[in-house]
C-alpha cells in the first residue's frame, strides 16, 4: 500500500464559503476525537469520486489536528478486472463471479493488509475493493473500529456479488452509505447515511479570476466559448452512458445548430474498462467537429469547462452519488441528469436543473434546448444551484457527519 501525495488545506479558509457555526462544530468534534489514529484505505489515488473526496478530507482533518492517514492498495490488473466486475455486478450487470476471481480478490487483499505496519483506532474501508482486508486488520489490531464506507448504488445488484460483498461487510463495526436505500440490501452492522460533498477550495471548484479562465479557455481551443456548449464530465464507463449523451446532443442540435458537446473523461487507476470505452466514444465523435472528447484535463481545465458550459448533462444509468453534478451546480451551471442514484439529491427538478428517466433521451434533449434558449432561466437555475450546493453538499457538512460516526464507533461523547 502507498500514501498518495496530498494538497495543503486550512480549515480557516472554509469561512469564505460556509458559516462559522459549521466550522466551530468541526473543531469541537476534532477536539473530542483528540489523538484518535484514523486510516482510510481505497484502491486508487486518482480518478473517480472516492479519490476526489479523500484528497480533501484527509488534509482538512490534519489541519484540524487529527492523525488522519490514507493508504492506496497496490494491485495488479487481474485484481482490478475482478473488482470492476464486482462494481458492475453490484450495480446490476456483468459476468459471473467465479472461484478464481474470489481467490484473486482475497490474495491481493491479504498481501495489502500484511503491509500495514502501524496500529489505528479507526480504519475506514472505502468501497468493495479493500473489504477483504477486514479479517487481517481485525487480527493485527483487535481494538480498531472498522467502518465500511460504501459509495455504490446497491439497490439492484446481481445476487452473487451482493452476497459476496455482504459477507465481508458484516464483519465491519459500522457501515456508511451515500443514500439510505443503498444499505437496505445488506443485513450488516449498524449503518449511517452520509451524502458526499465537493471541496469548494479544490483546484477543480475554487473561484477563478478572468485571466485564469481566459488562459484555460485558450488551451481548450478549438472548443469555442462563443457558441452554445453542452458538457458531461465522467470517467469513460458504460454506466456514465457517453453514447446516450451523444444522442441527447444530436437531438438538441436539431434546434440549436451551432451547439457543441464536450465529453470530458479521465481513466481511474482502478478501472480497466476506461481505455476501450474512450476509444469507442472518440471514434464515434470524430465525424462531428462540434464534438470534443477531452481526456486528462487538469483540474483547473475541468473547473473552467463546468463553469463556462451553458448546460451540463449527467446521463448516468447508475450513479452512487455523482460529485460532478454538485461540481457543476456549484459553478452556477444547470444540470440535466438522470433520476438515478444520488443525482436526484442534487438536482431539484425545475429549480436548478431537470431530472429525466435514464433511458429518455428525447425528454433530456428537450430540457437541454429549453435551457439553452432561455438565458434568464439558466441564470435563475444557476443561482438556485449555487445555494443548494452551499447548503447541502460542501465538505464541512460531510466531514462533520463523518467525525460524528468516528465518535460513535469509538464510544466517545460528542
Ligand atoms: N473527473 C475528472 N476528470 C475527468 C473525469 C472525472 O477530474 O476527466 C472527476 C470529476 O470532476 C469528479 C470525479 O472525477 O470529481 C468523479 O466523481 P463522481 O462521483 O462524479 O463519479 P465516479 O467516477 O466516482 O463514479
Amino acid at each position: 500500500m502507498h500514501p498518495p501525495s496530498l494538497p495543503d488545506r486550512s480549515i480557516e479558509a472554509y469561512a469564505a464559503v460556509t458559516d462559522d457555526e459549521r466550522l466551530e462544530h468541526l473543531r469541537e468534534l476534532a477536539a473530542t476525537l483528540g489523538e484518535a489514529r484514523i486510516l482510510h484505505v481505497n484502491s486508487t489515488a486518482t480518478g473517480g469520486g472516492v479519490a476526489e473526496l479523500l484528497r480533501s478530507i484527509v488534509p482538512v482533518c490534519r489541519d484540524l489536528g487529527l492523525e488522519d492517514n490514507w493508504l492506496v492498495m497496490d494491485a495488479s490488473d487481474d485484481f482490478f478486472e475482478v473488482t470492476k466486475a464486482m462494481h458492475n455486478g453490484l450495480q446490476g450487470s456483468g459476468s459471473p463471479l467465479t472461484e478464481e476471481m474470489k481467490a484473486t480478490y482475497h490474495d491481493v487483499n491479504e498481501q495489502n493488509a500484511a503491509e500495514l505496519e502501524r496500529t489505528y483506532d479507526v480504519v475506514v474501508i472505502h468501497d468493495p475493493q479493500p473489504l477483504g482486508m477486514i479479517e487481517s486488520i481485525r487480527e493485527a489490531m483487535p481494538e480498531a473500529a472498522i467502518v465500511w464506507r460504501c459509495h455504490i448504488d446497491l439497490t439492484d445488484p446481481v445476487e452473487a456479488y451482493l452476497t459476496f460483498v455482504a459477507d465481508a461487510a458484516r464483519r465491519a463495526d459500522h457501515a456508511i452509505f451515500s443514500r439510505a436505500a443503498y444499505g437496505e440490501a445488506i443485513d450488516g452492522p449498524p449503518a449511517s447515511v452520509i451524502h458526499p460533498s465537493i471541496d469548494p477550495l479544490a483546484a477543480k471548484n475554487r473561484s477563478l479570476d478572468e485571466e485564469a479562465v481566459t488562459a484555460e479557455c485558450d488551451r481548450l481551443d478549438p472548443l469555442s466559448f462563443d457558441a452554445p456548449l453542452l458538457t458531461q464530465v465522467s470517467r469513460f464507463d458504460p454506466w456514465k452512458d457517453q453514447f446516450g449523451t451523444l444522442e441527447i446532443y444530436r437531438r438538441a442540435r436539431e434546434s440549436i445548430p451551432d451547439l457543441q458537446l464536450a465529453l470530458v473523461g479521465g481513466m481511474a487507476g482502478d478501472d480497466p474498462e476506461g481505455l476501450e470505452l474512450y476509444e469507442q466514444v472518440a471514434e464515434e465523435a470524430v465525424e462531428d467537429p462540434n464534438v470534443h472528447v477531452l481526456t486528462d484535463l487538469p483540474d483547473q481545465g475541468v473547473n473552467v469547462l463546468q463553469r463556462r458550459s451553458d448546460v451540463v448533462v449527467q446521463k448516468s444509468l447508475r450513479e452512487g452519488f455523482g460529485l460532478v453534478v454538485s461540481e457543476a451546480l456549484w459553478k452556477r451551471t444547470p444540470v440535466v441528469g438522470s433520476s438515478v442514484g444520488g443525482i436526484p439529491l442534487q438536482i431539484e427538478d425545475g429549480q436548478n436543473g431537470y431530472l429525466v428517466e435514464p433511458d429518455d433521451v428525447s425528454t433530456a434533449a428537450g430540457r437541454v434546448v429549453t435551457l439553452l434558449e432561455d438565458d434568464e432561466r439558466r441564470a435563475t437555475f444557476g443561482a438556485n444551484a449555487r445555494e443548494h450546493v452551499r447548503e447541502h453538499f460542501l465538505l464541512p457538512r460531510q466531514l462533520a457527519e463523518l467525525l460524528e460516526v468516528f465518535l460513535e464507533v469509538l464510544d466517545l461523547d460528542p
